[in-house]
């Protein structure tokens, strides 16, 4: 936790609101600037097959050249730059090495540009209990959050819309238990943050007349979060007195159970986003319910049919010359659709929904169910590094244990804020015990899952 959440979780609700209204003002900022970059980005909406492989090529050659030449890793392929000249730049990509995760982890400081300086950095575990930095230069990072932006600007964003948040902003300290108000509001950006950590019977209701009160245009969410909040809602009875233009969602998957338990309370169209945390790859959902790529930020092998699509995906940034990923293995699938024209008119390529494990809630003693994101936000909020990969199992009612893959000298370093935080998001209910190990447990679908409540399992 850096210093101002301590602050902000010490300081009295007065206070609190006054640091979300200035927050607030930041994000008008904020939002002004993500405008004006997608004006100036709004004609590749459109380009034709063509006009698309011709702006990819140009970017994806000045990250090549940059990467070979500055940045440890990649200064053995000094040739294949060279062979930029002559040769299509996707079959010179072509002969890069795939990397991953582990790649970067085992020596990240090969990966660094040397020379960078004034960069930001990205923490992302996705939902693997690998957490990874990945640094990139300041108009990298502001480009992904105008990226991640456009969904809401597509969904009919109008200047003045109230949006309500319920994803892993911890606006109210986890010390109180059950708060009458588990929100903040701020008035400078519109924004209304309902606390994800505090969602329980009571609090659901409350937040429902909050938002029948407000009526926000936009609800936006965690798929878990936010069918946790309509499930409540729903078992008591309750009801939303208006429809927002939209609800949004991100982070994870939407499964149908829970596309159902919303639609059960809310009527609007839901929109989805994908972003990976690395910053290098975005897709937003359009009215016509297809997933765009963004084109500008990072290169999807496979979504003009020129290179085979990888599975696991393959991306190559087109813009983070801080830290050049290329062929990077997100550990997501992508299905692109080449050639696929969408209704909407745009041209940008298409893919389908990214499909990831259905993660576990994990239940504690009093019956607050805890969403694999907020667990997730727990573990990477920790300033934690050199871990190959975690787990969360819920065996009984009272304790969580979770496993880290790593050396002692690292688990030792950081079991101790890990135990805190988690113990934190689980308002002291349960037992947390963290525990070193070195490997794993993979599923049936061989793909590890973070959360596993063998609870809910056995049932
Ligand atoms: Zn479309």
């Amino acid at each position: 936790m850096g210093a101002f959440n301590t602050i902000y979780e010490r300081s009295p609700r007065f206070l609190r609101s006054l640091y979300v209204n200035a927050y607030g003002l930041n994000n008008v900022r904020r939002l002004r600037r993500w405008e004006r970059l997608l004006a100036g980005i709004a004609y590749t909406e459109r380009l034709d097959h063509g006009g698309q492989v011709a702006l990819v090529e140009g970017m994806l050659k000045d990250v090549i050249r940059r990467a070979v030449e500055r940045v440890p890793f990649y200064s053995r392929f000094s040739a294949l730059a060279g062979d930029l000249e002559r040769r299509s730049v996707f079959d010179v990509l072509n002969e890069f090495p795939l990397i991953d995760k582990e790649t970067i982890i085992a020596d990240p400081g090969a990966f660094l540009a040397q020379g960078a300086d004034g960069f930001v950095v990205s923490r992302t575990s996705g939902t693997t209990g690998t957490p990874l930095k990945v640094c990139m230069d300041r108009d990298t990072f502001l480009l992904a959050d105008a990226l991640w932006w456009r969904r809401t600007a597509w969904a009919g964003y109008e200047e003045g819309d109230w949006i309500a948040r319920l994803v892993g902003d911890p606006v109210v300290p986890l010390r109180i238990q059950d708060p009458d108000q588990p929100w903040m509001i701020s008035l400078t950006d519109r924004r209304i943050y309902l606390s994800t950590f505090h969602l329980s019977a009571r609090t659901a209701v409350r937040i429902g007349g909050l938002l029948n009160r407000r009526k926000p245009a936009f609800i936006m969410g965690y798929p878990s979060s936010l069918e946790i909040l309509c499930r409540y809602l729903d078992e008591s009875g309750f009801r939303l007195e208006w429809s927002p233009k939209s609800v949004l969602f991100s982070s994870e998957p939407m499964y149908d159970h829970q596309e159902q338990a919303i639609r059960k309370l809310i009527d609007a169209p839901i929109r989805g986003l994908y972003g990976s945390g690395e910053r290098m790859v975005s897709a937003a959902q359009c009215a016509s319910g297809n997933y765009h790529l963004s084109l500008v930020d990072g290169y999807v092998e496979g979504q003009f049919g020129i290179m085979d699509n990888v599975r696991p995906a393959a991306v190559t940034t087109l813009t983070n010359g801080v830290m050049p990923l290329i062929r990077y293995r997100l550990g997501d699938v992508i299905e692109t659709h080449p050639g696929f024209r969408c209704e909407c008119g745009r041209t940008l390529p298409v893919m389908s929904p990214v499909i990831t494990k259905d993660e576990d809630w994990i239940v504690t003693p009093s019956g607050r169910m805890i969403s694999p994101s907020a667990v997730v936000w727990a573990f990477i909020h920790q300033e934690i590094s050199g871990i190959a990969s975690g787990q969360v199992v819920q065996r009984d009612g009272r304790s969580v244990t979770v496993y880290l893959n790593t050396g002692e000298d690292n688990f030792n370093r950081h079991k101790d804020a890990l135990r805190r935080s988690m113990e934190r998001v689980f308002f002291g209910e349960m037992d947390v015990d963290v525990v070193r190990t070195d490997r794993v447990d993979v599923s049936r679908a061989g793909k590890s899952r973070f959360i596993v409540n063998e609870l809910r399992q056995r049932k």
